[in-house]
């Protein structure tokens, strides 16, 4: 699905739509208890879409936010709908793997790192791949094994708020996952897993069921939104419909 870039702050940011589609069986629920006590209107599916968001700045150096969910052989595969088309998007908005300077990873979940490294080998070569240290360190061997060790010297872990470009920040937003990171470009945020439904937005606290630690989650997202909506500022999200979302 094609969805249309906006400007802030003097960088582009596309949306890449990595994939569209139902969540598949193996970690299906109902909305009810994916997003306990949040307001579900009907119908009750949860059509999720895979954005990752390429960035461009005036001189045209690139940072690439989530690697989405991969190959067909991805550990996605079990519930998302792999193959995903992010490389077809890249080319979309003129970007080859090999231009990519900075790669930020949100997360290590198969949706968003799956995509890094394909087939032993990593996708973007010359580009640094930024991780927040708190989650390589919380990170399972299956997933060092298959993303962050074939990376090798690409991996540039930091701890907290670091610059990836003049202007391009990464923030530590725990909850999610233990070293969780959101990218913040003006006033644009893109959120990763910090939020995952519209439910969210409409209470914060509502939690999702595949946090690893709901109650910090659920913290992380009332601090973030209440920020970006003081400033009147815009989320990017990785699983809505529409990519942006101004809040007011
Ligand atoms: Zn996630
Ligand atoms: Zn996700």
């Amino acid at each position: 699905m094609l969805h249309q870039s906006i400007t802030v702050a003097g960088v582009e940011v596309f949306p890449l739509c990595d994939a569209v589609g139902p969540m598949g069986d193996a970690i299906r629920r109902p909305m009810s208890q994916m997003f306990p006590g949040g307001r579900h209107g009907e119908p009750d599916e949860w059509i999720m879409h895979f954005h990752c968001y390429l960035l461009r700045d005036a001189s045209g150096r690139t940072v690439l936010v989530d690697t989405g969910i991969g190959p067909r052989d991805s550990p996605a595969a079990s519930w998302a709908p792999v193959p995903g088309a992010l490389d077809a998007e890249l080319a979309r908005v003129g970007t080859a793997p090999g231009e990519v300077d900075a790669v930020v990873i949100t997360h290590l979940h198969s949706d968003h790192a799956s995509g890094a490294v394909v087939a032993g080998s990593p996708v973007f070569g010359n580009a640094r791949h930024v991780l927040q240290r708190a989650e390589i360190d919380a990170a399972d061997e299956a997933v060092l094994d298959r993303v962050v060790r074939p990376l090798g010297e690409r991996v540039h872990a930091v701890d907290g708020g670091a610059e990836v470009l003049p202007g391009v920040r990464v923030l530590l937003t725990p909850g999610h996952t233990p070293g969780h990171q959101v990218v913040q470009v003006g006033d644009l945020v893109l959120t990763g897993d910090v939020v995952l439904h519209p439910v969210q937005l409409e209470d914060p606290r509502v939690p999702y069921l595949y946090d690893a630690d709901p109650e910090l989650a659920a913290a992380t997202r009332v601090e973030l939104l209440d920020r970006v909506r003081a400033e009147g500022g815009t989320i990017g999200t990785a699983h809505f419909a529409e990519p942006f979302t101004r809040l007011v």
